[in-house]
């Protein structure tokens, strides 16, 4: 299963998805490519791939990318070998925003849309300064944003409200297994459990 998960950034995105991985095993991350500068505690090709305009705009014209999009000044896209590789080898998981997400719901069947809000927009401004990854200009400009992006999240099947984390962690994690859960999805270890039955004296 493919799951986008979008939301205003600083509503802890990032932070769901990497203590989400931490506990439930087979859960892969879509590595966006991206024009925004690294930040210092990034790691190229597990955060981000880091790639200059030229490149961007030659990987787009070339038609690489399942969507993309401007966000906040800068350009971020999810290749289509990075969803079609990972997506064979277990639930593939996408960070993308509210215009991305838009994309990706007119091109896949079936994927999940998972859209993630701070519990309030004081407290996501708290959260972006603290993070200390922009400067007051970007802060600011992510602010400006995230109020055009919670009004177009009717394309989401699922709300997660980020207020306490683990309890955020808990209901993103039923998220994904519930799914794992259905019965459509275990045929194979079913199968395996009624051979057993069978072969009983
Ligand atoms: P995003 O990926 O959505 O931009 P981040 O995961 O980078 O957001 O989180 C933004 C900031 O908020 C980080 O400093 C992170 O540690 C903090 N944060 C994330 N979730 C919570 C939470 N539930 N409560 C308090 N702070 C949080
Ligand atoms: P950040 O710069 O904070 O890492 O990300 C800014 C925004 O870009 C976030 O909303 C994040 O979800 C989004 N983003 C990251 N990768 C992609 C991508 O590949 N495509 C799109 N459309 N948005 C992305």
């Amino acid at each position: 299963m493919i799951y986008v998960i979008s939301g205003p950034s600083g509503c802890g995105k990032s932070t769901l998805i990497k203590n989400l991985m931490a506990c439930l095993p087979g859960l892969l991350f879509s590595v966006s490519h991206t024009t925004r500068p690294r930040r210092p505690d990034e790691v190229e090709g597990q955060d981000y791939y880091f790639i200059t305009r030229e490149k961007f705009e030659e990987m787009k014209d070339g038609g690489a990318f399942l969507e993309w999009a401007e966000v906040h000044g800068h350009l971020y896209g999810t290749s289509r070998e990075e969803v079609d590789k990972k997506s064979r080898q277990g639930d593939l998981i996408l960070d993308i925003d509210v215009q991305g997400a838009h994309q990706v719901k007119k091109k896949l069947d079936g994927a999940r849309f998972v859209f993630v809000v701070p519990p309030s927009y004081p407290e996501l401004e708290k959260r972006l300064k603290q993070r200390k990854t922009d400067r007051p200009e970007a802060v600011a400009l992510r602010l400006k944003n995230a109020r055009r992006e919670i009004l177009e999240s009717s394309i989401f099947d699922y709300l997660v409200i980020n207020g306490e984390l683990n309890q955020a962690l808990e209901e993103l994690k039923a998220i994904v297994l519930a799914h794992r859960c259905l019965f459509q999805q275990r045929q194979k270890e079913f199968r395996e459990i009624l051979k057993s039955f069978k072969s009983w004296p």
